[in-house]
C-alpha cells in the first residue's frame, strides 16, 4: 500500500505574534496579579524575611554541636575517643589528657570538629556514653577560611548564647525522641512480645539499687625496720 503523504501548511504568524507581544503582556499580568494578591496579604506569605524572621526548626535538627559540662564547669567529656570512631565523615580530633582531678581520669586537650567535612549524621551524639556531646539548632555556620571552620573546645564548649531565649536552642541530643523509660536509662520493652524470663530480667534491672560507692583505697602497709 502507498504511504499517504500528509502536506501541513504551518499558519503564517502575524507581526504581533513574531514579537510575542500577546504572550509578554499575559505574562506581565500574571506577574501583577501576584503582586497585587500578596501585596493584599503580606502576614500570609510563605518568605521568609530572613534574618528578621527565623523558621522553626525541629527538635531533631542537627545544627552546630556542642560540648556539655558538669556542674564543676569542667568539659563532662572523658576523652574516651568514641565520637571519633563513630564518625563517618572523619573529623573529629581528640588529644586526651590526664584530669587533675582523679575521679575524672581522662579529659580532652584538643577536641575539634571540622565544620566544613561533617556531614551532620548525628553519630557523634549517640555514640558518646558521657553524653556530652549535643548538637543544637544553629545553621549559620558560615567561614572565611577553612581553618575558621575548625572549632576546638572554646568554640564547643555550651555557652548561655547557644540555649538561651536568644540562641539557636537545642537540636539533636542524646535519647532524642525516645521515650522517657530510655531518657532515663531505664530497660524498655520493645513491643514485641518477650519471654517470661527476658520480661523478668528487664524488671530486675529496673529494680536495681544503684552501684556502691568506690571503697576507700586501703592504706599503705608500714615497712618492716
Ligand atoms: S555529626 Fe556525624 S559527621 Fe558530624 S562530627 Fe558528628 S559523627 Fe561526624
Ligand atoms: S564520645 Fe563523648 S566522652 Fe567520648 S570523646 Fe566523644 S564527646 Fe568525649
Amino acid at each position: 500500500m502507498a504511504a499517504r503523504v500528509v502536506t501541513v501548511t504551518a499558519p503564517t504568524p502575524t507581526l504581533l505574534e513574531r514579537l510575542y507581544l500577546p504572550e509578554v503582556f499575559k505574562g506581565l499580568a500574571r506577574t501583577f496579579r501576584h503582586l497585587a494578591k500578596n501585596l493584599a496579604n503580606m502576614k500570609g506569605l510563605p518568605t521568609i524575611q530572613y534574618p528578621e524572621m527565623r523558621r522553626k526548626y525541629s527538635e531533631r535538627f542537627r545544627g552546630r554541636h556542642i560540648l556539655k559540662t558538669r556542674e564543676d564547669g569542667t568539659l563532662a567529656c572523658v576523652a574516651c575517643y568514641m565520637c571519633e570512631t563513630a564518625c563517618p565523615a572523619d573529623c573529629i580530633k581528640i588529644e586526651a589528657g590526664e584530669h587533675p582531678v582523679l575521679a575524672y581520669e581522662k579529659y580532652p586537650t584538643v577536641f575539634e570538629i571540622d565544620m566544613l567535612r561533617c556531614v551532620f549524621c548525628g553519630y557523634c551524639v549517640d555514640a558518646c556514653p558521657k553524653d556530652a556531646i549535643w548538637m543544637t539548632k544553629d545553621y549559620e555556620l558560615a567561614f572565611f577560611d577553612r581553618r575558621s571552620a575548625v572549632l576546638g573546645i572554646p568554640e564547643l564548649t555550651e555557652k548561655p548564647s547557644d540555649t538561651g531565649p536568644d540562641g539557636p536552642g537545642y537540636g539533636y541530643r542524646p535519647y532524642e525522641g525516645e521515650s522517657p523509660m530510655r531518657k532515663a536509662g531505664q530497660f524498655e520493652p520493645s513491643g514485641l512480645p518477650l519471654l517470661p524470663a527476658l520480661a523478668e530480667r528487664g524488671l530486675a534491672i529496673n529494680r536495681m539499687p544503684p552501684p556502691p560507692p568506690p571503697k576507700p583505697a586501703a592504706p599503705p602497709a608500714a615497712k618492716a625496720p
